[in-house]
């Protein structure tokens, strides 16, 4: 069934479909043949012959004769009569049998058939392939990945036991290897033990089967997004290099984007003592004063570095204001963050978040809340089988009245989170209509879907794909890098020889490369130095810490290293 809707699907791409488009026009050319044929055979037979006729035997007689078929149920007894059934008949010759079978023949019939035939899959790659990447499992996060690899001329190969997605990404362009990803010879024959890295994104099972398979022979390190976080032991035991537990790190990111209640700030990650953490507005003294109001420097030492709104990461200044919604993005040392703790964490907090969907992801972002204290309430329309823990409203959340039901006029805060875009969006804009205050965070499971989400309503998007890729990539690259959105990084350098000995705004960055200098790390391992001045002088041997697009990343290594 699969490969005959391949097959049928080989005629909607391409030339094919140019060639659809053509037979189609063919078709009408003949409709309107026949129907001009019947009128003038009516004429004819009315005025030459005295006999009338209707439509339908008029288009009856086109036909019988233009097919050769000829009943001779109804003939013409006069000259005229005779020269018309004969200029029908060879024009039917020449379009009905002649034309159009020679048509589908050349159109169709042979492209496909030579198609069939030429396309041999690829079942090893040429001796002496290195540093590649190989790629099993193709999915969103894949394909949000691999712009990335093209636009960094990291090789790379797809590999498939479906011999109708080898042609399909073939076609697509893709270096495509067909074979079973668990057995030895095809990771022989696709030069795994001198590849750079093996991207494992099939079932867990799989991976593991495929680590092991690997492990007989090569060292190469094999990067594996995990499906059940019950899985992560046995796969590195089975010999993966890294698991990354993406569903529960795409829960962690959701809740904490709509809570501010247990600890203020989440921390996103770390370069040594640095520490880059956000925290939403919501519920803090903070809210509607500016940037230069609230005093955040001030009073703990922390650096804003840019505000998020909507999705979008802006550069904050003092006029800056701190908005119900916004959430701050922080750069500072664990005792900092502890600073703002204090002013912010005596806060009564009645948050009460909403999860819709107890998938992997809605389990990790409740089982986040439960940690922090958080109350929440969760839908789903079905039991979730590996959790036992948390206490379900079941239902479908986008039926009439089961969210108004459920409480969500008084929700601060909605995680939608179900596996399917369409139903995000709808759910997403129903949050908003039924309580325009509440802090709605929206998961996108494809790429495409992240600008509906925000137009139906969404304050975050998180996207499962760039988050993916976003992760893999920075394991592949072995880069020291946040991902904070989609384009931008924070992201370590030690400090380019041509910068030493001048100031911070004597060296240009920003002006060439676009990046800013988050913080510095000084030579002798003291305290980073959060938001340096522009006077500060950069010495030999100290670490930057920038933010940037990818683009000014690169542009920075380009123009400096
Ligand atoms: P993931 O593990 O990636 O989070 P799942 O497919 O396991 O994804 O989870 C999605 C969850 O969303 C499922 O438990 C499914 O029942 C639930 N879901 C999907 N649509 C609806 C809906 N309309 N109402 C309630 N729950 C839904
Ligand atoms: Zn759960």
């Amino acid at each position: 069934m699969k490969s005959i809707a391949s097959e049928l699907a080989y005629f909607l791409r391409g030339r094919a479909r140019q060639n659809l488009k053509v037979l189609a026009l063919y078709c009408a050319f003949l409709v309107v043949m026949t129907l001009g044929y019947a009128s003038v055979f009516r004429y004819l037979m009315l005025h030459l012959e005295g006999r009338e006729f209707s439509f339908i035997a008029g288009i009856y007689w086109t036909l019988t004769v233009m097919t050769t078929l000829g009943f001779g149920d109804i003939t013409f007894h006069t000259d005229p009569g005779y020269i018309f059934a004969a200029v029908v008949t060879i024009s039917g010759v020449l379009f009905l049998l002649i034309i159009l079978p020679f048509g589908m023949i050349s159109l169709f019939l042979a492209p496909w058939i030579e198609n069939r035939l030429r396309y041999k899959p690829t079942l090893s790659l040429p001796e002496g392939t290195r540093d590649h990447i190989i790629i099993f499992g193709m999915d969103p996060v894949i394909r949000s990945l691999i712009p990335k690899l093209v636009s960094h001329q990291i090789p790379f190969v797809l590999v498939t036991p479906d011999y109708a997605e080898a042609v399909r990404l073939e076609e697509e362009g893709f270096r495509v290897v067909f074979g079973r990803p668990t057995d030895a010879q095809v990771l022989r024959a696709i030069r795994a033990d001198a590849a750079r890295y093996i991207i494992a994104n099939l079932t867990d099972p799989e991976n593991v089967n495929i680590c092991l398979t690997l492990r007989g022979f090569s060292k190469t390190p094999v990067v594996t997004l995990l499906d059940e976080a019950e899985h992560q032991e046995l796969l590195l035991l089975a010999g993966a290099s890294q698991v990354i537990p993406l569903k529960k790190i795409l829960g962690r990111y959701l809740a904490t984007r709509t809570t501010t209640q247990g600890a203020m700030a989440h921390v996103l990650d770390s370069f040594g003592k640095l520490q880059i953490a956000e925290f939403p507005v919501h519920g803090t003294p903070f809210v509607n004063l500016s940037l230069a109001q609230a005093c955040i420097r001030q009073q703990t030492g922390l650096s804003v570095i840019g505000i998020w709104e909507r999705g979008e990461l802006k550069a904050a200044s003092s006029e800056t204001i701190l908005g119900e919604n916004s959430l701050v993005v922080l750069a500072g040392t664990s005792q900092q963050l502890d600073a703002l703790e204090q002013i912010t964490g005596e806060q009564a907090c009645d948050d009460l978040i909403f999860i819709l969907g107890h998938g992997r992801i809605g389990c990790a972002a409740a089982g986040f809340l439960d940690r922090k204290a958080v109350p929440f309430i969760l839908v789903d329309r079905q039991e979730n089988p590996h959790c036992k823990e948390h206490i379900v409203v079941e239902g479908d959340a986008t039926g009439r009245n089961l969210l108004k039901n459920a409480g969500i006029d008084a929700g601060k805060g909605l995680i939608v989170t179900t596996n399917d875009d369409s139903t995000n969006i709808f759910l997403t804009l129903t949050g908003r209509r039924t309580n325009p205050h509440i802090r709605i965070v929206s998961r996108a499971n494809r790429e495409e879907n992240v600008e509906q989400l925000y137009a139906a309503g969404a304050d975050f998007v998180v996207s499962n794909a760039s988050v993916g890729a976003n992760i893999l990539f920075n394991v592949i690259e072995s880069k020291e890098s946040i991902f904070l959105t989609e384009g931008i990084n924070v992201f370590r350098c030690p400090l380019p020889p041509k910068l030493a000995g001048r100031t911070i705004a004597g060296s240009e960055i920003r002006l060439r490369s676009g990046c800013s200098v988050v913080a510095i790390e000084p030579v002798d391992g003291s305290e980073v130095l959060v938001s340096p001045e522009p006077e500060t002088v950069l010495t030999q041997g100290m670490g930057l810490i920038l933010i940037g697009s990818s683009r000014s990343e690169e542009t920075f290594h380009q123009y400096f290293s």
